[in-house]
């Protein structure tokens, strides 16, 4: 972390301790919610049988770990003045329960090894692997566990849920890419999953990356006061990623597959918790795992990260097609994330509990947006019911009401609210120099939020201080003023989200921005990404400026690959077409697929592979470095918390 962008004292870098008014806020959680109700802890450590002392995973190439909860022990007591109750018990439930359980004799989970779970089940002579984690440190030190306590069994399948990174990202660590390809390991995945797993992580990548440290608080230290769960696991591994292409698509609910002599039907969930998923019930365990559609919390309509927003009314009825689908024969339900459920009577009442919150949150927020309330408007007034909201496994410890409602707003109306005052308005540094100009200056502006301050108002401090922030991010009183809020923001928030974004802005005010190289794509996902995912990331990397006017044809004959491909730039746009090759071309290029995908990504250069004898060139030599000039490289931490600049 670089502190030269910070104009902060040591006193004002410092954490600050809970207010009155957050402690106030605390008091009014602990009181309105059945903590005495301990059957999540319950099931959270039933059927352990062992696990890592201390949980340290190791990088496979570095020296730093890539997920440590040895630093966790802090939540052992009761909650802090610095931490919502209620969410300080979800932080109980993810990080004190870790290690190998078994779900039903058969089904096994390590869980909290990553921020998701692992699930083997034992087959007549391997293991089939469902959602090997986000890194392959993590699946490995996973798969050994289960080997040592359970004995030793090779993979034979490998079942990926839906398209998010920490169900697939850590595949390589329990096969290899030459396993899926000739078969040896079953790769079974939604329909959609390769094209939805590469948009997500690849066309948005770097954004929702950046993002995505803010959500998940990487860059928050553990403590009381920083960093105490994801809400949807303890912590996200940040090792080694990789990536299969699927051997094994499953396209319609009702499809069977006998995998090692494991029974399994299928249900497909998709456009729901991610655009490509599906649930599935094991008959001979009377076991159903549901993925990520159900969890013991209330899940993201919209991720804070960024993502297209979901479909809670195809959410909840995919839930109801599970219950009429397997509900008359389960005993025990699990899901990727969190503890299972045991008992018919139990999961079925879990299951119609999450059901009808998303249908809640859809019916609620529509009728409310039909009255004419706004998006802002709905979110306020939004209450879940005591029969909703009293149960542990409906609170926003992860998505929230509040983003709820709105990602039902955009998904049927979209982000305008119908105010021609927002047709238009300034970008944020444009607004926040005129709001001070307006307001008095950003010291008259200060003033008058530290009185807000006092008042425990710390939305209202948060609104007006940004736009002292982006005029003036070096104005030291207000930078941290509201560092100072939105930590205390951070302590009350019952969503492990909205906690690690308030807190991640408070460091970054306090701290500066974290130096960072550019974003690059891993090595492991590059080389087993298909290639017109290539280049549809590579499209949205081109600068339109720089190719303004220009016109570029590039013929791509491809050593390893059966057809040709042809480049062309014009008008600003990339367009990649297969099976074609242009009959003048500016120049062709010989070379492999992989060696193409890895110079494209950035992860070598043309001069490397034609010292490699990796690649041929016919043509202009100066088209293929124009072509290379075209493209952006983004910034991995570009400001969040500070101004832009705008071209
Ligand atoms: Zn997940």
């Amino acid at each position: 972390m670089s502190a030269e962008h910070s104009p902060l004292s040591p006193a004002q870098r410092r954490a600050k301790p809970a207010t009155e008014a957050t402690r106030k806020a605390q008091a009014i959680v602990r009181a309105s919610l059945p903590f005495e109700d301990r059957r999540s802890f319950d099931n959270a450590r039933r059927g352990f049988i062992a696990s890592l002392s201390p949980l340290t995973i190791k990088h496979s190439r570095a020296d730093h770990a890539v997920y440590d909860l040895s630093g966790m022990g802090f939540l052992e007591g009761e909650a802090p003045d610095s931490v919502n109750p209620s969410l300080w018990r979800q932080a109980q439930l993810n990080a004190l329960h870790h290690g190998l359980f078994e779900v039903v004799p058969g089904i096994y989970q390590v869980r909290s090894f990553d921020i998701a779970n692992m699930t083997l089940v034992r087959g007549a002579t391997g293991w089939i692997v469902i959602d090997p984690l986000t890194s392959s440190e993590a699946s490995r030190a996973a798969l050994a566990l289960a080997n040592e306590q359970l004995g030793e069994r090779p993979v034979v399948a490998v079942i990926i849920t839906h398209s998010h990174a920490d169900h697939f990202a850590g595949v390589l660590g329990v096969m290899s890419a030459e396993d899926a390809a000739s078969g040896r390991v079953a790769v079974v995945a939604p329909q959609g999953f390769v094209t939805e797993a590469l948009a997500e992580n690849v066309l948005a990548g770097n954004v929702m990356n950046r993002r995505a440290t803010y959500m998940y608080g990487n860059l928050l230290a553990p403590g009381p006061d920083a960093f105490v769960t994801t809400g949807l696991g303890a912590a996200l591994s940040m090792g080694s990623t990789g990536f299969v292409v699927p051997n094994d698509l499953i396209r319609a609910t009702g499809e069977t597959r006998c995998i090692d002599g494991v029974d399994i039907e299928f249900q497909m969930t998709p456009g729901t918790e991610a655009p490509a998923e599906m649930v599935f019930f094991f008959p001979q365990h009377k076991a159903l795992c549901m993925s990520e559609i159900t969890s013991h919390h209330q899940h993201n309509l919209y991720t804070p990260r960024g993502a297209q927003v979901r479909d809670a009314l195809a959410w909840s009825a995919q839930i109801q097609e599970s219950i009429d689908l397997f509900g008359d024969r389960l005993e025990v339900h699990f899901a990727s994330h969190h503890w299972p459920t045991w008992g018919r009577r139990e999961a079925i009442d879990y299951l119609e509990q999450q059901r009808d919150l998303y249908k809640f949150i859809h019916d609620q927020s529509l009728r409310l947006a039909n009255h004419g309330y706004s998006m802002d408007e709905i979110a306020e007034q939004l209450r879940l019911p005591d029969a909703l909201g009293q149960e542990f496994s409906n609170r926003g410890y992860y998505g929230t009401l509040n983003h709820g409602a709105k990602a039902v707003y955009v998904k049927y109306l979209g982000h305008f609210d119908g105010n021609p005052a927002h047709l238009h308005p300034h970008p944020p540094v444009a607004a926040a120099k005129r709001y001070l100009e307006f307001m008095g200056g950003a010291d008259a502006i200060v003033a008058k939020a530290t009185a807000s301050f006092a008042d425990g108002d710390y939305r209202w401090v948060a609104e007006v201080l940004n736009h002292v922030m982006m005029a003036d991010p070096q104005h030291a009183a207000a930078r941290a003023l509201l560092a100072d809020a939105y930590e205390q923001l951070g302590y009350q928030a019952e969503s492990a989200p909205w906690r690690n974004f308030y807190l991640c802005g408070a460091l970054e005010l306090r701290e500066g921005k974290p130096e960072g190289s550019a974003a690059r794509v891993a090595p492991g996902m590059a080389d087993n990404m298909p290639l017109e995912d290539v280049f549809k990331a590579m499209a949205v990397r081109l600068n339109a400026e720089r190719a303004d006017g220009l016109v570029l044809r590039i013929n791509l004959r491809f050593t390893d690959l059966p057809k040709p491909w042809l480049l062309v730039v014009q008008r600003s746009v990339l367009h990649a077409f297969e099976d074609h090759a242009a009959p003048v071309a500016d120049v062709t290029l010989k070379l492999p697929g992989n060696a193409f995908k890895r110079l494209m990504l950035g992860l070598t250069t043309a001069p490397e592979l034609i010292q490699n004898q990796a690649l041929t060139l016919d043509g202009d030599i100066s088209a293929l470095q124009t072509f290379a000039g075209l493209f952006d490289q983004f910034e991995r931490r570009f400001p969040i918390v500070t101004p832009r600049a705008m071209p």
